[in-house]
């Protein structure tokens, strides 16, 4: 594959992220953080490595830190995004991991929720997303509180499915349970 044709892909990629992202935020009654979920993708430190390292099955993240040990556009994504557990980070705080807003967890589960669909398509299941947290969770810097919420929400979808699960109301309780 080409450069251009890559560039085109990363942008179909992450057109098709938002606009699944979006999708669910409007279920949940967030469209706002749906219209702005990853805007920065777009910006050329963000799309410039995402072509670069561009696979189509799995994250250019993940791919540019496997090749250079590092990812400036994930630097540069998680500093300025709400919904990245990674934003919530102040180790000069007592709590350190910081309990992340409503509207920004919402989107964070949105987020999820997508980018599995996105790139397991087909093969995607409703008990996908939980398997998947299962293994990542305890290597992620996320609030304990914040990470019992996913959990139990991913664990909701295993059972009932996303439009059971992902409501306003759910969405609400779920943080009142875990965040107040
Ligand atoms: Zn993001």
């Amino acid at each position: 594959m080409n450069t251009l044709q890559k560039a085109i892909k990363h942008f179909c990629l992450i057109t098709k992220h938002k606009w699944v992202v979006f999708k669910l935020c409007v279920k949940v009654g967030e469209p706002i953080r749906g219209i702005l979920h990853d805007l920065s993708k777009y910006s050329w430190t963000e799309f410039s490595e995402g072509v670069k390292y561009y696979s189509g099955t799995h994250s250019p993240i993940i791919e540019c830190k496997k090749h250079k040990g590092y990812s400036e556009a994930w630097l540069h994504h998680k500093g300025r995004n709400k919904h990245h557990s990674e934003y919530w980070i102040d180790k000069n705080t007592p709590q350190k991991f910081i309990i992340m807003p409503y509207k920004y967890v919402a989107e964070m589960l949105c987020d999820k929720m997508a980018a599995g669909m996105i790139y397991k398509g087909k093969e995607w299941t409703k008990e996908y997303e939980l398997r998947y947290w299962l293994e990542e969770k305890d290597k992620i810097d996320i609030n304990p509180k914040i990470r019992d919420l996913v959990t139990d929400c991913l664990t909701q979808v295993s059972k009932n499915g996303i439009d059971e699960v992902y409501t306003k109301e759910n969405f609400k309780k779920l943080y009142k349970k875990y965040c107040s």
